[in-house]
């Protein structure tokens, strides 16, 4: 076997030690809480039973969506998206920046494209040979193209982006509440251990009242675990649901997509209701529910430039005078039509009045692009 594939193998191998470290936590963590608390330390069968049916139940759904945020296969970009033979063939020969581009120009024509990088170029995924879609980086760990990715998890071996980042939420709330219910509940037995210790120093107090010295350890190290994890975990939670409220990435927080106005963190905020949707889904009952329910294909998002019918523009013309949306940045709020593309065509699609607007027929299913308040 060749050297490079000995190293590859490794590092595959490597990179599944932060989830073992977890996974032996994490059963450590139920031996410890059903066996050394609930059997051998709690008297009590009335609280016994309300702790173990609690706690099977977060660390159901727990162990359900950190199951579902490794194992799910992180979405790639459809194949409309690759070039097409020939045109692959002629942008390796053309060794002209400006010529490439104008390649992938022409084979983004028709496709859902709103951002391009900082320069105004295309973008391009040389590894994967593809044009990236909107929010689609190229991951270095996996390899691959991944579509919405937020950032690469070594906690879950998996990139975390469009097909698993409702999972990757889930985990993160439902290890919060995992922690909080364990540390909360163990807290009075790990009272009862440090009151008798004192006692047992001071007056001497009877041996076998706290009986199990195990059980003593164990109850001593869940508190210390559940309450470390509970406050690393909080602050990512926290600026994860920051962010889905932003509708926005990791990697977008850090680099702002270039759209046709320039860059624009803000670009795919639709508003705070809306952004939720966009992650959790229209119905509310799945919200909680490791399954997915994203909305969108992974490709194509709506933009604060929001595609929508000429029926509905007519109405929120008269309901939502255009606003500008962002601090320096006002989009226009004519009609453009469908056969336009999007942010990649020259300049002059957005002269506020170009003949394309008469192209939308009152009836048709044209769309048309116009400026929502966020
Ligand atoms: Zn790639
Ligand atoms: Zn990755």
């Amino acid at each position: 076997m060749a050297p490079s594939h000995v190293l590859k193998c490794c590092q595959k191998v490597l990179a599944w030690v932060p989830v073992a470290f977890i996974a032996l936590v994490v059963a450590w963590s139920y031996y410890a809480y059903v066996v050394e608390l609930c059997v051998f330390t709690i008297s009590s069968t009335a609280e016994k039973a309300v702790y173990l049916v609690i706690f099977h139940l977060s660390f159901f759904m727990f162990v359900w969506s950190y199951w579902k945020t490794i194992f799910t296969s992180p979405a790639s970009p459809s194949k409309e998206f690759c070039l097409s033979k020939a045109d692959k063939e002629q942008y390796e020969k053309e060794e002209r920046p400006e010529y490439q581009q104008e390649i992938l120009r022409r084979a983004a024509k028709d496709l859902p494209i709103y951002t391009t990088t900082a320069s105004r170029a295309i973008r391009y995924c040389d590894r994967c040979q593809l044009i990236k879609p909107d929010r689609c980086h190229h991951c270095s760990a996996c390899d691959i193209c991944v579509l919405k990715m937020d950032h690469h998890c070594p906690w879950v071996n998996n990139c975390v982006g469009f097909s698993n980042y409702k999972f990757f939420l889930l985990f993160l709330m439902y290890s919060l509440l995992y922690c909080l219910f364990v540390a909360a509940t163990v807290l009075q037995y790990f009272i009862k251990f440090w009151t008798l210790c004192h006692r047992k120093a001071a007056e001497n107090c009877p041996k076998n009242e706290f009986p199990y010295t195990r059980a003593k350890f164990h109850v001593l190290f869940l508190l210390f675990v559940a309450a470390m994890f509970f406050i690393s975990i909080l602050s990512l939670f926290s600026y994860h649901c920051w962010l889905v409220g932003k509708n926005r990435s990791t990697i977008e927080t850090f680099r702002a997509p270039t759209f046709r106005n320039g860059p624009d963190k803000n670009g795919f905020s639709l508003g705070c209701s809306k952004n939720l949707r966009e992650v959790f889904g229209d119905e509310k009952k799945y919200w909680l529910i490791p399954i997915f329910t994203s909305l969108g294909d992974g490709c194509n998002f709506p933009t604060r430039l929001v595609i929508m019918d000429p029926e509905q523009l007519a109405v929120s013309s008269q309901n939502e005078p255009a606003k500008s949306s962002g601090p320096n940045q006002s989009f226009p709020t004519r009609p453009l039509s469908e056969s336009q593309n999007q942010l990649l065509t020259s300049d002059s699609q957005w002269v506020e009045s170009g003949p394309e607007e008469e192209n939308v027929k009152s009836g048709a299913k044209k769309h048309i692009i116009v400026s929502l308040e966020s």
